[in-house]
């Protein structure tokens, strides 16, 4: 049981863009946002090279490099910004509780949840070691595909988003071989013909990853194996794309808000609203579709825009700071 319990206005739940950028509007609308930034401060942009497709930096930025910038930005204008892991959560009642370690217990009046996605990758060491050197692994063709223009690149998945990001890269790459394990694709049928009919594209059915292949600096292949005929081969390349599925960062809230099959928090359209007055939701833990560093921040701005219009419609004390809408 926590000692003291702490009551704040604004409560934000991760620190990718969607969580900063909520920080950054809430700040300015003086609802004070405490911010937990969670296991991976930074969030998933973290784990990528080269930005480029963040509008604003016209010669790129490293993941981290913006994710620190994000931070000093929702500092500068007072956001309480912490290392801390929020464990539970209690939505039941007007007060949104929340506890950090498992110990110390928050009031929120309002809770923006920015917790995000998880890539899922392979689990082979060789995959891990390329992806930490920043050589060649990737979960997002639209981040990465760039970087490997003209070349010859490996994708694993053979759901919508593998579809999606294979074609993607067709576009970019000299030739995209997809890793499909079974004799089918999960796909739907539209995104499923539109890769078998890529001319670029080789699809490989029954076909698992065996070892991401490299030079101790950068992938250079991969070698795979036929589960049907046990075959093994190698497959020359310079990069590989995994695009097996992402798991929303979601468990904790399961038993108050509405999730989706997957596990992504249900909004309501056109707003960061839950199903739980006063809990929004911003960036991935709610997005299957996009999954962009910019549609995050451009909904960590709803979601606190949202929640400012919220503690003013409940306690008319509160002014709508019209500073946030410029
Ligand atoms: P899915 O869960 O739909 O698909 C994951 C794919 O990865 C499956 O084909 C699965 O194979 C394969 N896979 C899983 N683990 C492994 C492994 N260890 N080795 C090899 N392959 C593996 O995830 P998606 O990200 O594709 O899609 C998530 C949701 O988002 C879906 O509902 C999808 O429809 C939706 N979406 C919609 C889009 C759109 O409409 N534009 C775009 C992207 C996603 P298997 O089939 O054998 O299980």
């Amino acid at each position: 049981m926590s000692e003291t319990i702490e009551k704040v206005k604004c409560l934000i739940i991760g620190s990718g863009p969607a969580g900063y950028t909520a920080a950054i509007y809430a700040a300015r609308a003086n609802m004070k946002p405490v911010l937990y930034q969670g296991m991976q401060p930074g969030g998933q942009l973290t784990t990528t090279n080269e930005v480029e497709n963040f509008p604003g930096y016209p010669d790129g930025i490293t993941g981290p490099e913006m994710m620190m910038e994000l931070q000093k930005q929702a500092e500068r204008f007072e956001t309480d910004v912490r290392n801390g892991w929020i464990t539970k959560v209690d939505f039941s009642g007007d007060i949104h509780k929340v506890w950090v370690n498992e110990t110390k217990e928050i009031h929120s009046d309002t809770v923006i949840i920015s917790t995000g996605a998880t890539a899922k990758y392979l689990g082979l060491p060789s995959e891990q070691k390329y992806l930490k050197l920043g050589g060649g692994v990737s979960a997002c063709a639209i981040c990465d595909g760039f970087f490997y223009r003209n070349q010859e690149v490996v994708i694993v998945g053979a759901g919508d988003s593998a579809c999606e990001e294979a074609h993607y890269l067709s576009k970019l790459c000299k030739k995209v071989t997809m890793l499909v394990r079974r004799d089918e694709f999960r796909a739907s049928k539209i995104m499923r013909s539109r890769v078998k009919n890529t001319q670029n594209i080789e699809i490989l059915y029954n076909t698992d990853t065996q070892e991401v292949l490299g030079d101790g600096q950068v992938v250079t292949g991969v070698r795979v194996k036929n589960n049907v005929t046990g075959i093994e081969h190698e497959i020359p390349a310079t990069g590989f794309f995994v695009a097996i599925g992402h798991k929303p960062n979601t468990d904790i809230f399961k038993d108050f808000l509405n999730l989706d099959p997957t596990g992504y928090i249900i909004n309501k359209p056109g707003t960061a609203k839950t199903n739980v007055e006063g809990v929004f939701v911003s960036g991935d833990a709610a997005d299957h579709v996009y999954r962009q560093a910019v549609t995050a921040a451009g909904t960590g701005c709803m979601a606190a825009l949202d929640a400012e219009r919220y503690l003013a419609a409940k306690d008319s004390s509160y002014e709508v700071h019209t500073s946030t809408y410029n």
